[in-house]
């Protein structure tokens, strides 16, 4: 018989929107959106080194299975009024947007200020001429911080300004926000020592970079029906959940569905999610779906 646990697990696995495989482009993406909550499209599932690395001829990544080419990790968030949100600008934002033709980003929120996160953040002077307006950015004053330091020509008014710098609206986050339809909870984790941002939208929650989730962040993870969590390898790291630490807490939190992100090249996309549990698999580049 079915515990009460297991069936409130199945009908929030109900609610996901069945997969619609790799979006090549935005076009294809849209047509696959839900009309209420919000979709979710990966530009980026691999961990900083990206899936090929540089001069490493290991199986995974000479593997000819395109769920093995991993960018580096970020999302694309739409809400059902077509606001258009990315999180994260990782060093690979100029392809991931080539590759899915997108061409209108409405804000940036970031998870936390690693190089493999922000590199990509003076890609977006192309949204700023597109739109023809600053882009908001949201992050949180540690990240702020860190993009000031990191990208200081484009925050000094006597920086040089030949061919242009990222014109950015920062806005720290002290609380839950909003952008447009999509609601944004900030959630804490731990990337090794250090705070870092996830985030819940709706029943969707996005934890990439930790290694520990305090149980005050597990507790506003309820009634999920996708969590995204980090999971690097099978070797345990001290700033990455290893792929066992990432399924034990994926079934105590119970989302309807996880998914994995932030995979190194140790972790083979077929073989390993041969071998996880029900309702829990590897995410890859290009993995769309839309959640309540
Ligand atoms: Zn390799
Ligand atoms: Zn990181
Ligand atoms: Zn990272």
């Amino acid at each position: 018989m079915r515990t009460s646990r297991a069936m409130a697990r199945a009908a929030r696995a109900a609610r996901v929107c069945v997969e619609t495989g790799m979006a090549k482009k935005v076009t294809e993406w849209k047509n696959a959106c839900n009309l209420v909550g919000v979709n979710v499209l990966f530009l980026g599932t691999g961990t900083s080194h990206g899936v090929p690395m540089i001069g490493c001829s290991c199986i995974v990544c000479r593997s000819d299975d395109p769920r093995d080419n991993r960018l580096r990790p970020s999302i694309l968030l739409r809400g059902d009024d077509g606001v258009t949100v990315l999180v994260d600008t990782t060093p690979d934002l100029r392809q991931q947007c080539l590759r899915h033709e997108i061409a209108h980003v409405d804000a940036v929120v970031y998870t936390h200020a690693h190089a493999d996160h922000i590199l990509g953040f003076d890609e977006l002077r192309r949204f700023n001429i597109l739109s023809k307006r600053a882009m908001p950015v949201y992050g949180d004053p540690a990240t702020l911080d860190g993009l000031q330091r990191t990208f200081g020509y484009a925050f000094d008014p006597d920086a040089p300004r030949g061919g242009g710098v990222p014109q950015t609206t920062l806005v720290p986050i002290d609380g839950p926000f909003v952008i447009g339809a999509l609601s944004f909870r900030p959630l804490t984790v731990y990337h090794g020592g250090a705070p870092v941002l996830g985030f819940r939208i709706g029943r969707f929650a996005y934890l990439t970079d930790c290694n520990r989730v305090p149980d005050e962040t597990v507790s506003q993870l309820d009634d999920l029906d996708v969590l995204v969590l980090d999971a690097l390898r099978h070797r345990p790291h001290p700033t990455h959940f290893s792929l066992n630490e990432a399924v034990e807490l994926a079934g105590r939190i119970g989302a309807g569905r996880t998914y994995f992100t932030h995979m190194c090249h140790d972790l083979g996309h077929a073989v390993t999610c041969a071998a996880l549990p029900a309702g829990m698999t590897l995410a890859y580049d290009g993995l769309q779906f839309a959640c309540s």
